[in-house]
């Protein structure tokens, strides 16, 4: 999650105020020096001249070195006057040929003194520095509004504790002595403790690494300092490496501190030979390289980096003294579900009849961002339902939305794909159904939600930690059960299907290159291998993983066609029944196999 600092918006603020106040100022001035001009203690001067030449009425001029202002002493009158000259030697040359010609004008000069002169230069000289201000203050503040698109190394108190992270203990008690040292440094260096300069945390968008770098500065008072991987990647060549420098310096300045750095996939992938964007991102990467190499353990920064693809990354910044140290923060289980949704919904008016347990057991997988977002989705469908609170319906009904995307009921659906989409459905469930390490069905329907047609909901009450060999098979064949119904009872197949065999070609690659569930090629990890690697277990191992996939793949879209074809009259009724409902419920789908 990414919290646009406050302090960004606030000095943005100060320098528009500033701008507005200076040129506030410049048009004041601007006013005032024209109306100066015009009071009548001044005489112009060819008024001046005319006065010396022609009236001869100019007993007595003051001069001060250096300065084109002159007082003027009038022979009829009282008061000195003030004029500017254009030259004061040319002036003075003018009254001199004046005197030879018996026109005598008395003529003091005093040297400049610089209390005097210098004020007043100044003064002459405030607009232009005024304006220098002005645009140096615009300058920063087009710098300003850059930066907060591009580089945003945000530092801040983060105000976040480990209270506000739920579940999580034992990644919470693995980083607690990372508080500790943060807060006493010495005590640790004095023992002689070497303490990791980087930890990378591991886990799926929205499960909360962000939250738990924030509640570490946090618990530990110190600033939190934080850029996402993407904001490194640039156009323009050096960019990038100049970003990580600055990064760093700033943390340097504020150490103690966190330096958090969100997808670090984007900058810490797998360094190529390449050009252009390639040798760019190797040129940040390797400034990210130089610089947590070069500070000392006693300076205290600790760099936290977040990513979701842990085998993408650099090998380099695993190595000691980097990135040494990782943390896994896994997706909550049903307790850490419950005290996610807890802490979430203390905000929110919850009705009587809504069961936090109940809901953390229907959530198995959900991360604690969906989480969040299901109480916030609940919040509003119960506002535009006018409920003084939010109730179990509001809930549910933001767990669809959040899982299967919006309800599309606007869209005219013809007949034909509402047919369709009834066998696809019916025919997942059906399968499922016989398959025993499947979850029960939960609710079917052909009303579309996002991108997809229709859906089918499974009960997963139980957190999982290990998936069996013959889990996984069965799970093809369940996703396969939508593609062989279609084909089976309408002879027809669609693009409907296209998400099950995405995810089915997944599975069946995981088993053979990820968990060595393959025979022929035994427990050997191929997922992560390079091309040259790959080829060192035979010249024709990937023909042999095509092979091995297919066979899966084969295999499950067999099983899941003769259960289909063995079980033709539960399929028709139970699309039938979608057709005629559009959405039937656990119990309905029961009542029609027990009767059918
Ligand atoms: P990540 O950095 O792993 O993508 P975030 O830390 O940005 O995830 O999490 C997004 C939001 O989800 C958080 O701001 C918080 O509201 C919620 N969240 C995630 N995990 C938890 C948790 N363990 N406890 C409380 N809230 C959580
Ligand atoms: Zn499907």
């Amino acid at each position: 999650m990414k919290e646009k600092g406050n302090n960004k918006h606030s000095e943005r603020n100060l320098y528009i105020v500033l701008g507005i106040l200076l040129l506030i100022s410049l048009i004041v001035l601007a006013v005032v020096l024209t109306n100066s001009k015009k009071t009548d203690n001044e005489i112009a001067y060819s008024d001046l001249m005319y006065k010396i030449m022609q009236e001869k009425s100019v007993e007595k001029i003051d001069m001060t070195v250096g300065s084109t202002t002159i007082k003027v002493k009038l022979k009829n009158e009282e008061e000195e006057k003030k004029a500017i000259i254009p030259s004061t030697q040319a002036f003075v040359e003018l009254i001199q040929e004046q005197a030879k010609e018996g026109n005598y004008v008395e003529l003091k000069q005093e040297p400049a003194s610089t209390w005097v002169t210098l004020p007043s230069k100044l003064f002459s000289l405030l607009p232009t520095i005024l304006l220098i201000i002005l645009f140096v203050v615009i300058l920063k503040m087009q710098g300003l509004g850059d930066k907060s698109k591009t580089y945003d190394a945000e530092s801040q108190k983060t105000g976040t504790t480990f209270k506000d992270v739920a579940g999580l203990e034992e990644e919470k008690n693995e980083l607690i002595e990372i508080v500790n040292f943060l807060k006493e440094p010495k005590k640790f260096h004095e023992m002689g403790a070497k303490i990791p300069k980087g930890i990378l945390l591991y886990g799926k968008p929205g499960t909360g690494k962000t939250l738990i770098a924030k509640a570490i500065a946090g618990e530990a008072g110190v600033p939190f300092i934080s850029m996402s991987g993407s904001e490194f990647i640039e156009m323009f060549a050096g960019l990038g490496a100049s970003r990580v420098r600055k990064l760093f310096e700033k943390a340097k300045k504020v150490a103690p501190c966190i330096v958090f750095i969100d997808e670090i996939d984007a900058i810490g992938s797998r360094r190529t030979g390449g050009s252009g964007a390639e040798s760019e991102n190797n040129q940040t990467l390797n400034q990210l390289l130089v610089e947590m190499d070069g500070f000392e353990t006693n300076e205290t920064i600790i760099v936290l980096a977040a990513t979701n693809r842990p085998e993408m990354l650099d090998k380099a910044l695993l190595r000691p003294g980097r990135f040494d140290r990782q943390v896994t923060i896994a997706a909550p289980d049903a307790k850490g579900r419950e005290e996610i949704l807890k802490i979430h919904s203390a905000d929110k008016k919850l009705g009587p009849d809504i069961d936090l347990k109940e809901i953390a057991k229907d959530t198995a997988g959900f991360t604690g961002a969906e989480l969040a977002n299901i109480l916030n989705e609940a919040a509003i469908i119960a506002t535009i339902n006018n409920h003084e609170e939010i109730n179990m319906n509001d809930l549910e009904e933001a767990i669809k939305k959040v899982t299967v995307g919006l309800q599309k009921q606007s869209r005219v659906i013809s007949q034909k794909d509402k047919k369709l989409t009834a066998y696809h459905e019916a025919g997942h469930a059906v399968v499922s159904r016989f398959l025993p390490t499947q979850d029960n069905v939960k609710e079917i329907s052909i009303i579309p939600r996002g991108l997809a047609g229709g859906y089918t909901m499974y009960k997963t009450n139980e957190d999982k930690y290990y998936i069996s060999k013959t889990e996984m098979e069965e799970k093809i064949v369940a996703l396969l059960g939508g593609r062989a119904a279609e084909k089976i009872a309408l002879d027809d197949i669609s693009t409907g299907a296209s998400n099950d065999i995405e995810v089915a070609t997944e599975v069946a690659k995981d088993m053979v290159k990820k968990y060595g569930m393959s025979d022929k090629i035994g427990p050997i990890n191929l997922e992560t291998k390079e091309q040259y690697e790959l080829q060192t277990f035979g010249n024709n191992i990937e023909d042999i993983i095509g092979v091995e996939v297919k066979t899966i793949i084969d295999k499950a879209y067999s099983r899941a066609q003769s259960l289909i074809i063995n079980n033709m009259d539960k399929l028709h009724a139970v699309a039938e029944a979608l057709l005629e409902n559009e959405t039937i419920s656990e119990e309905k789908f029961e009542e029609i196999f027990r009767n059918v």
